[in-house]
């Protein structure tokens, strides 16, 4: 059972920023998805989340030819993402914030702020609950977002550049809640992160894009020894 990319190409305009992209994510694990900048990260994962249709080839979940649905039929069939930037209501608290998502998800209002709470409890971050979302600490913010994203109980979480921003400290404490997303709750995981060390301390699989084509993929030993990868970074 995975969320996978068959040989998928996108195209914009005659810009080709996928070419016959195949990778799997599977339940439970953390994979990694690195690569230069413009390499085509962001459109993996708008791909595999119905933001973006592919042109060639397919995007499949447990079976099912995913390919033409749209975003919201992703998030229902449990394939959740986070945004490089917020995207929370600031008008409204933190419990509110997450509580208009199950609703989104088709969740009755008291189940949907129950479902808010569990998720909030199980990150530990109870006392963020009716702190209003405008004016939340930037690292806050982001922790959120992934609690935003956990509502609903995906099978799968894409995290587009969680780390971004954050202190050394901050990023190692977002790597264990992520460990503990894909242990705890079984969650296949999808990590992109301009922070290599980072991904390659939580990742078992790490797939390394450049140009729009997988150069490499493997565990941690293969991604530091392989001379396509140093070249796409260094360009020796
Ligand atoms: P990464 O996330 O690895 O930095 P992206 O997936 O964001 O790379 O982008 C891959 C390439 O596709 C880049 O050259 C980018 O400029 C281009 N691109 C991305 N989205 C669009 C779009 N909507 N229209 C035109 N070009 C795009």
């Amino acid at each position: 059972m995975t969320l996978t990319l068959e040989q998928v190409g996108v195209a914009f305009g005659g810009f080709r920023a996928l070419t016959e992209v195949s990778l799997a994510i599977a339940p439970g694990q953390v994979t990694g998805l690195i690569g230069p900048n413009g390499a085509g990260k962001t459109t993996c994962v708008n791909t595999l989340t119905g933001f973006q249709r592919p042109d060639t080839g397919r995007v499949v979940l447990e079976g099912r030819d995913m390919s033409r649905l749209p975003a919201h039929g992703f998030r229902r069939a449990g394939v959740a993402r986070t945004f490089q930037a917020g995207r929370l209501f600031g008008g409204l608290d933190v419990l509110d914030n997450l509580a208009c998502t199950g609703v989104g998800l088709g969740m009755r209002r008291a189940a949907a702020e129950q479902a808010a709470a569990e998720v909030l409890h199980w990150m530990g971050l109870e006392a963020l609950e009716s702190r209003p979302a405008a004016g939340l600490p930037y690292t806050d913010e982001r922790r959120i977002a992934i609690a935003r994203a956990l509502i609903g109980n995906p099978d799968y979480l894409l995290l587009d550049e969680p780390a971004a921003g954050m202190s050394e400290k901050e990023a190692a404490d977002l790597a264990g809640l992520i460990r503990r997303i894909a242990t705890e709750k079984g969650i296949g995981c999808l990590l992109i992160e301009h922070n290599v060390g980072l991904v390659l301390s939580v990742c078992a699989h790490v797939v390394v894009l450049d140009g729009g084509r997988v150069i490499e993929q493997g565990d941690r030993a293969t991604i530091l020894g392989s001379a396509a990868v140093r070249e796409a970074y260094f360009g020796a």
